[in-house]
């Protein structure tokens, strides 16, 4: 049984609260209880790093489907 990694979307493409660790960073729902920290959108500007870390919610966190 192995877990698919999903892709996750550019980071132009981040919402704030996505970017914030707020929402979904799949389908974008507000997070309230259970989200986990799902992985980290490499990026940089120049000589900043803008690593991002994002989250999901029970909505898209599982492996199952
Ligand atoms: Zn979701």
């Amino acid at each position: 049984m192995s877990a698919t990694p999903r892709s996750f979307p550019p980071p132009g493409e981040l919402t704030w609260d996505q970017s914030a660790g707020r929402a979904c960073i799949w389908c974008r729902r507000p997070l309230t209880s259970g989200a986990v920290s799902v992985g980290i959108i490499r990026d940089q500007f120049g000589a900043h790093n803008l690593d991002t870390e994002v989250w999901a919610g029970p909505c898209c966190a599982s492996t199952t489907h």
